[in-house]
């Protein structure tokens, strides 16, 4: 979706024109759906709280005291040390080499990765990005009037890169390399051998890498590991994390990055703090919570796993039981990307597709080329957070709108 050309007096910055964000900007439609009397099922947005899901009461806990203690004023710009030097000796304990100097806790990982970005790129700049992958990176690195270069995730081989692909596509002008591990819209998560071997080419290419790691915690059955725990002494990882998903407290707008080998980068690092110093700095109280949450173990997970599990399970059985629908196993986080068989329907884009659904059925979900997948491909994400029953009221609806679609 690209901005109308202005009729105003006072254009808006060119730079925004082609600045997207497909999960929000689709909820559009759904509030005109909703002020015509027609309750919308939102599958669109991943905002687990609104689904029943909240954060521990540890963290709840840690930031009611921070407000009676009179956590008001601003904090350093890169945030309350006893917060670094937890997110510091976790991110040690997962092997990230790292320092309570190299974390700074931002507005949600959005901020960090665009602290990072501002902070990095020139125009022409490029960026590797995975497809498909989050629209954050595209709008961000698009503002910045660099290049954003997809390196693809193969939906046969559970929606995993191809490292070879992606040394393929550095040329000198490539400065950073995204990888989301676990990535939205997929679900998909990387083994190790193939975060070594990403980690070993933007080594030897002199390549940052972003890791986006929001979702670590949210995985089935194996385990995760961070990008940044395969870096050598020679590649700077900076890692994103936030309270958002793995602690269900999206509306905090609490994250942060942890640089590893920061030493490498001095005149980044530098900016980053100029950066951090310039919006003063993240929301104070819930900084609070972040001792609290790295403290946690995972036990307040296993009913979170459980309930997800079950609404994964329910998806993945239904959606690929509805003729022309299909989807593979996420092995993370709570989004599916399913395919909707384009001999099967008549629309000619996914976003035709998601519009028509919305109109005849009331369920919003975003299509696939919102993530960076082909418009004809047919895929749309699925944000499998509510409870059994609305999943399988939307899913019967599902079958009911593509069989009425032909
Ligand atoms: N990274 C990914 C892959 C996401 O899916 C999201 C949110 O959906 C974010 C980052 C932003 O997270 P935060 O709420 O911490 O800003």
């Amino acid at each position: 979706m690209t901005t109308p050309r202005s009729t105003s007096r006072f254009d808006a910055a060119r730079r925004l024109r082609n600045y997207s964000y497909a999960i929000l900007n689709i909820s559009e439609l759904a509030r005109r759906c909703e002020a015509s009397g027609r309750p919308v099922t939102h599958l669109n947005i991943g905002d687990p709280a609104l689904y029943g899901f909240h954060p521990p009461e540890e963290l709840t806990r840690a930031c009611i005291a921070a407000f009676e203690k009179n956590a008001h004023s601003y904090t350093a710009s890169c945030g309350i040390l006893p917060a670094r030097e937890a997110i510091a000796r976790e991110a040690a304990s997962r092997s990230m080499k790292t320092a309570p100097d190299d974390v700074i806790v931002t507005a949600g990982a959005t901020e960090a990765a665009d602290l990072l970005c501002t902070a990095m790129l020139n125009p022409g700049d490029e960026v590797l990005c995975p497809s498909p992958g989050y629209p954050l990176y595209a709008a961000l690195i698009g503002r910045q009037e660099a290049t954003c270069v997809s390196y693809r995730l193969d939906p046969a081989n559970r929606w995993l890169p191809d490292p070879q692909e992606i040394e393929r596509l550095i040329t000198r002008r490539t400065r950073l390399l995204v990888v989301i591990n676990p990535n939205n819209p997929t679900g998909s998560l990387c083994p190790p051998d193939l975060l070594a071997a990403i980690a070993d080419i933007a080594e030897r290419h002199n390549i940052v890498c972003l890791a986006d790691e929001v979702y670590r915690k949210l995985v089935y059955s194996q385990t995760h590991h961070p990008l940044a725990s395969f870096a050598g002494n020679d590649l700077c990882v900076v890692t994103l994390e936030s309270l958002s998903k793995n602690y269900m407290a999206a509306g905090w707008r609490t994250g942060w990055m942890t640089i590893t080998n920061s030493r490498l980068v001095p005149d980044i690092r530098a900016a980053l703090q100029k950066l951090a110093d310039a919006r003063v700095c993240a929301p104070a109280a819930p900084q609070y919570a972040i001792p609290a949450a790295l403290s946690l173990g995972n036990d307040y997970l296993a009913p979170v796993m459980e309930k997800l599990r079950e609404r994964r399970d329910l998806t993945v059985r239904m959606v690929n039981a509805i003729e022309g629908l299909s989807c593979s196993t996420p092995e993370a986080a709570f989004y599916v990307m399913a395919k909707a068989d384009p001999a099967v329907h008549r629309f000619a884009s996914d976003e035709e597709f998601i519009v028509e659904l919305l109109r005849k059925k009331q369920i919003l979900c975003v299509h696939g080329s919102g993530f960076g997948t082909d418009p004809s491909e047919g895929y749309f994400r699925i944000v499998y957070l509510p409870d059994t029953a609305t999943l399988e009221r939307v899913y019967a609806d599902l079958s009911d709108f593509l069989q009425h679609c032909r």
